[in-house]
């Protein structure tokens, strides 16, 4: 391990780390835009740069091996000077919109200009205008008047996603960012990572398009359910300092934007396209009308009902949902493991066009919680048992009319469904956005979820609800 200084400060760096990586580490603050640690080294926005101590010159830390001794200075009178001026050179064609910019509040040119240069343009030139808006994908669309032209999301596609979809064309100030034209951006379902690694507002989400300002908005931690990778991420929803009574108030329930949680972890900083569109997932239409018979009831009626039926039924059994908290699976073996035949089914499977499973992230198994319901109850082989006289429907996945004809029905679904009307008793229930939880992923990591939203008045809270029927039920909670 080389013991480095940086501005005097002794840093242990790691074996083959470089100068910047070793400072950051460290917390020391310096600027960079085209260095990222899943990334190769560029080298292109040259603003990293430090001063080796006794030399005349700057040179670029993200570049440099830290090796054992080396004295480096990131704020000398020569490396303040270098820095203001490669600002004033990545600015010279910017077009400094921040007004109507999505990046704007999250955009370290913004940060950084303030910080380390601060001074109007000392250019007459006018600026070299380039194309806004540019297709990228259906999904993304290029400011190229803002790329900075880091390289970040081309290096991304060749090693990281492996597409190869992103290159730049041109030269000099001439330069843009395009993709390949035979579509394979497009194809690329880890295309969405790029909006996040650019460092300024190039890169834009057609979903996220001037939707909101980020500092509107507030990240809550969550897991993504979209496959049994569970990949952790920040669900970004409004501010309750924020709430809009005017308006459009369904605003203040909505989720913006979905990003990858951190750096750690074995899914990395990265996730997948349909991460990014969990508001897909959440915001279908909703469950909101407990029901028994087909008819409307009180939610508390409904429950009664269920626990009636729970009482008076001789061979039950029950189909558990794989996309169940472990605090819920608990919950539902502790009230009814001894008494139901109890298994899990899958409650999501492939949809028409979704990347089934590849080499890196994305799992054929569409359910975020097969692993920790799997390890409690059976798995459903798509029978019952001879008898069976009530069947406990959790979750989504199985068609109601698959139900014995003897047998009753309860169902528990957080989703509105015209085949609800055909349980004997129908109980909406709160979605993963407004409880609290831990998904086990299928490599036994243990993801957790926080609620972003109150639970509405209309919807049971699962856990809750199993451990009031097992109490009713005579089994200890
Ligand atoms: S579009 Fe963004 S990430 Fe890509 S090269 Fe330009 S500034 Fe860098
Ligand atoms: S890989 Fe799976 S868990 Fe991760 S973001 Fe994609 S769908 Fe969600």
């Amino acid at each position: 391990m080389p013991q480095i200084f940086v501005d005097g400060r002794a840093i242990a760096a790691k074996d083959g780390q470089t100068v910047l990586a070793a400072a950051l580490e460290s917390g020391v603050d310096l600027p960079y835009f085209c260095y990222h640690p899943a990334l190769s080294i560029a080298g292109s926005c040259r603003v990293c740069v430090v001063q080796v101590e006794g030399r005349s010159w700057v040179e670029i830390a993200c570049n440099m091996p830290a090796t054992e001794g080396l004295r480096v200075l990131t704020d000398s009178e020569l490396v303040r000077e270098h820095r203001k001026s490669m600002l004033e050179l990545t600015l010279l064609n910017h077009p400094v919109d921040c007004g109507i910019c999505d990046k704007a509040g999250e955009c370290t040119l913004q940060d950084y200009h303030y910080r380390f240069h601060g001074e109007p343009s000392v250019s007459h030139e006018p600026k070299v205008r380039a194309t806004k808006h540019h297709p990228l994908s259906s999904r993304i669309v290029l400011d190229n008047e803002r790329c900075i032209l880091c390289s970040r999301c081309v290096r991304f596609t060749h090693e990281v996603s492996k597409s190869h979809a992103l290159g730049i064309v041109q030269r000099g100030d001439h330069s843009l960012v395009r993709a390949v034209e035979d579509g394979a951006f497009e194809r690329d379902a880890y295309s969405d990572n790029v909006v996040d690694l650019c460092p300024v507002g190039a890169l834009l989400s057609r979903s996220f398009l001037h939707k909101a300002r980020v500092w509107y908005l507030e990240p809550t931690a969550s897991v993504c359910p979209g496959c049994a990778r569970g990949c952790e991420v920040d669900v970004w929803h409004r501010k309750k300092a924020w709430t809009l009574h005017a308006l459009d108030p369904a605003r203040n329930t909505s989720i913006e934007r979905v990003t990858p949680r951190g750096a750690s972890g074995a899914d990395g900083p990265w996730i997948c396209n349909k991460g990014r569109d969990l508001a897909r997932i959440f915001e279908r239409p909703r469950a909101t009308q407990a029901m028994v018979a087909g008819a409307p009831v009180a939610l508390d009626a409904a429950i009664d009902a269920a626990r009636e039926l729970l009482a008076s039924a001789l061979r039950p059994a029950a189909l558990v949902s794989s996309w169940g908290s472990n605090e819920e699976l608990a919950a539902f073996e502790r009230a009814f493991g001894g008494r139901l035949d109890c298994r899990v089914k899958d409650d999501w499977q492939p949809q028409p066009g979704e990347v089934v499973e590849d080499d890196f992230l994305i799992r054929a198994d569409k359910n975020p919680n097969n692993a920790a319901a799997k390890a409690r109850f059976a798995s459903w082989d798509g029978t019952f048992r001879a008898g069976t006289d009530l069947v406990v429907v959790w979750g989504e996945g199985f068609d109601l009319g698959g139900v014995p004809a003897s047998a009753r029905v309860i169902c528990l679904d957080g989703y509105a469904s015209e085949m609800h009307r055909a349980a004997d008793v129908f109980i909406p229930i709160t979605l993963q956005t407004e409880r609290r939880g831990h998904y086990t992923n299928f490599e036994g990591k243990v993801g957790a979820f926080e609620p972003c939203f109150n639970r509405p008045a209309f919807a049971a809270d699962a856990e809750t609800l199993f451990a009031a029927l097992a109490a009713r039920m005579g089994v200890p909670a």
